[in-house]
């Protein structure tokens, strides 16, 4: 029997990294949000390793941050080790990567969002749409409650008629024998969703005090930890080290011979699985010229015993799990707590979606996080916020914010899904931005902090205290440019850096240009008297040596604008322009970029075909122009 249980302007279902991130941002933007998930117990759960950010994901967490989202803020105040990678290389991929305590990272969530003005919390399963003409308005939960509003975003991760494998045995389970979201998918299938069939898997968890960490290698985090967000400054947190050990011969042996039992292998997984985080089944059948694998041992918090073994994910039968543990070196004596698994979950084709996330099935339903084909927290909290804001905007008659592949590795990922989509669960890399240069961990409030200001997410002080530091910037740049050094002031810096002496003055910004030379040697011969953190002097390093790579990345980035701005509008009929391949007019219809740009990115359109389309478009606007 349903009823009529409230009205709202946007829906969120599913408490999870994206749910979270598109609740709070839709409640901030003033729009009363209902995040409705099926176990409060499991708000911001982390399913698999307990750990946020590393290449490309750390850059997005602090992409999230800079628009006005929780995750960096999150994870400041429950990581239990934080660690600056790759700071041997560029700074394009300087990452940032914090061990979090998994249990106070869910536990600070759910008490954030229980805290936000105009944001109602509750458990629930959602399992039917409801859509009239075309328009979502509303679910409708197991316990036939009926919630109506504006705009639905659906977040609900590995859950969609969710199915766990472990060796002979599968059960339909969501992670963690959390009830699976069975109806939700067929009702999806029902309004015309396209969905695919995706798997994840995670390693065994084991006893801390079953642990012989002396055959380990300690990993401890950085001393002088940098921090996700913005505006953490400093952290008390009490950091703790991981462990580093590497699978045996034993190991490769026992899964070898075991290999007949591995679900991977005798087709009882019918879903793909993700190709950049491989089981170690996976790994060893893919990689036997590998003698052995890095194995990560992860505490999972500071008030549990549970330790995560990364890089052993299987779904391997319990037994041959235990036998893979305790082949490898520290692990001897070890116990097993939890045992890793396969899950296997359905997810929407997100070539159905705008790139503002909303779908193009379903007006104002939205869908964001794993379900849109990603795997990863930071990749679904990264879609969650876009969702969140768009709601929000579509229920305040707003145009969307779309984040651009030169703007941010939250546009290059929901640039790629939309345009490109995916065959396998879609997981950030450096790589996949062309711009990364242009898209550091460092210059995130640089490039997306007005964005979030605009839009209502980032408050007047926060935005005041960015364009301090922006302006500060600047005037050290200016100071550096104007500042003389005279070759007897240089002299003990450029020797002990091994660097060619000078024979005149010079400015001090050209001593910086030099690979050799940093800012904290120069500090010592030519201070600056500008109130500068440390962030400021790195952001002012960077500029500087840089400067023509940034340069030339900025003219290429000049260049895809001018196709980004060559608009397509909504009503052309692919089928009707002349010259272009059928696959072209296929794939263009059923894809419908927004722009040229767009248009030039889809796999199957040729540059013929979008000569072709330039000439038809600038034709098409004629002609519409002389109609007026
Ligand atoms: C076993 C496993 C292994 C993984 N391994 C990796 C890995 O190795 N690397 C990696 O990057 N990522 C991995 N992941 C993925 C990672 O956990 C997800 O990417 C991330 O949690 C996705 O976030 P999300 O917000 O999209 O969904 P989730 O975090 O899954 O959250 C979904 C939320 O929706 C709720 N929900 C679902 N259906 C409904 C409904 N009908 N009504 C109401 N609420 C609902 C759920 O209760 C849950 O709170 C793994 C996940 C699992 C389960």
């Amino acid at each position: 029997m349903s009823y009529e249980a409230g009205q709202y302007e946007v829906i969120v279902v599913g408490a999870g990294h994206a749910g979270c991130e598109a609740a709070l941002a839709a409640a901030r933007m003033g729009c009363e949000t209902l995040l409705l998930t099926i176990n409060l117990d499991m708000v911001a759960f982390m399913p698999c390793n307990p750990s946020i950010g590393g290449p490309a994901k750390g850059h997005v967490v602090r992409e999230i941050d800079a628009l006005g989202g929780e995750m960096g803020r999150n994870i400041d105040k429950t990581f239990i080790q934080m660690r600056m990678l790759n700071t041997g290389k560029g700074p394009a991929v300087h990452a940032l990567r914090a061990q979090a305590d998994k249990f106070s990272y869910q536990h600070t969530m759910k008490k954030t969002i229980e805290e936000t003005d105009h944001l109602t919390l509750r458990q629930g399963m959602a399992e039917e749409l409801i859509v009239e003409e075309g328009k979502i308005t509303g679910i409708i939960t197991k316990t036939g409650a009926i919630y109506r509003a504006k705009a639905v975003i659906i977040t609900t991760g590995t859950y969609l008629r969710g199915k766990i494998i472990m060796g002979e045995l599968m059960y339909e389970s969501g992670p963690n024998n959390q009830q699976p979201s069975i109806r939700l998918s067929a009702s999806l299938k029902e309004h015309g969703f396209d969905l695919v069939r995706f798997k994840t898997g995670t390693p065994p968890r084991v006893h801390k005090d079953t642990i012989d960490f002396s055959k380990t290698e300690i990993q401890p985090g950085d001393e002088k930890p940098k921090f996700f967000s913005h505006e953490t400054v400093s952290s008390d947190n009490e950091q703790l080290p991981c462990w580093l050990t590497y699978t045996s011969e034993k190991t490769h042996q026992i899964i070898n011979d075991n290999l007949h039992r591995a679900p991977m292998f005798s087709g009882a997984i019918e879903g793909t699985g993700p190709r950049y985080c491989p089981s170690i089944e996976d790994k060893i059948v893919r990689f036997a010229d590998k003698p052995k694998h890095q194995i990560f041992l992860e505490p999972e918090g500071k008030h549990t015993s549970e330790y995560y073994v990364q890089g052993l994910s299987t779904s391997m039968p319990e037994d041959v799990q235990l036998g893979i543990l305790r082949s490898i070196p520290g692990l001897e004596n070890v116990e097993m707590m939890r045992n890793g698994y396969a899950i296997e979950y359905d997810a929407v084709k997100p070539t159905q979606l705008w790139p503002s996330l909303e779908t193009k099935v379903v007006d104002g339903l939205f869908t964001a996080g794993q379900i849109n084909g990603t795997s990863g927290y930071e990749e679904a909290a990264g879609q969650g916020i876009i969702a969140g804001i768009n709601a929000a905007r579509k229920v305040q008659g707003k145009e969307a914010v779309i984040i651009e592949r030169s703007q941010g590795y939250i546009g290059v990922m929901i640039d790629d899904l939309v345009t490109k989509g995916t065959n396998d669960p879609y997981r950030l890399l450096t790589s996949r931005a062309e711009y990364r240069l242009l898209l550091r961990h460092d210059n995130a409030d640089l490039r997306l902090t007005p964005i979030g200001y605009e839009i209502g997410l980032i408050s007047e002080e926060r935005y005041q205290s960015f364009l301090k530091k922006k302006e500060l910037v600047a005037e050290e740049l200016e100071r550096l440019r104007t500042t003389k050094i005279r070759p007897e002031a240089a002299e003990a810096i450029l020797a002990a850096a091994n660097s060619a002496p000078i024979n005149f003055t010079v400015d001090a910004l050209t001593l910086l240009r030099r690979p050799e030379i940093t800012y904290s040697m120069l500090e010592t011969i030519a201070p600056s008297d500008l109130p500068l953190t440390e962030e400021m002097k790195e952001q002012a390093e960077i500029q500087i040596k840089y400067a023509g790579y940034i340069e030339k990345q900025l003219l290429q980035v000049e260049r895809l604008n001018k196709m980004e701005k060559k608009k397509i509008p909504d009503d052309i009929e692919y089928a009707e322009v002349h010259g272009l391949a059928s696959e072209a007019k296929q794939k263009l219809a059923s894809i419908r970029p927004l722009s040229i740009g767009q248009a030039s990115r889809i796999a199957g359109v040729t540059p013929a075909d979008i000569s072709i389309l330039i000439v038809y478009l600038e034709h098409y606007n004629r002609v519409t122009a002389s109609r007026g």
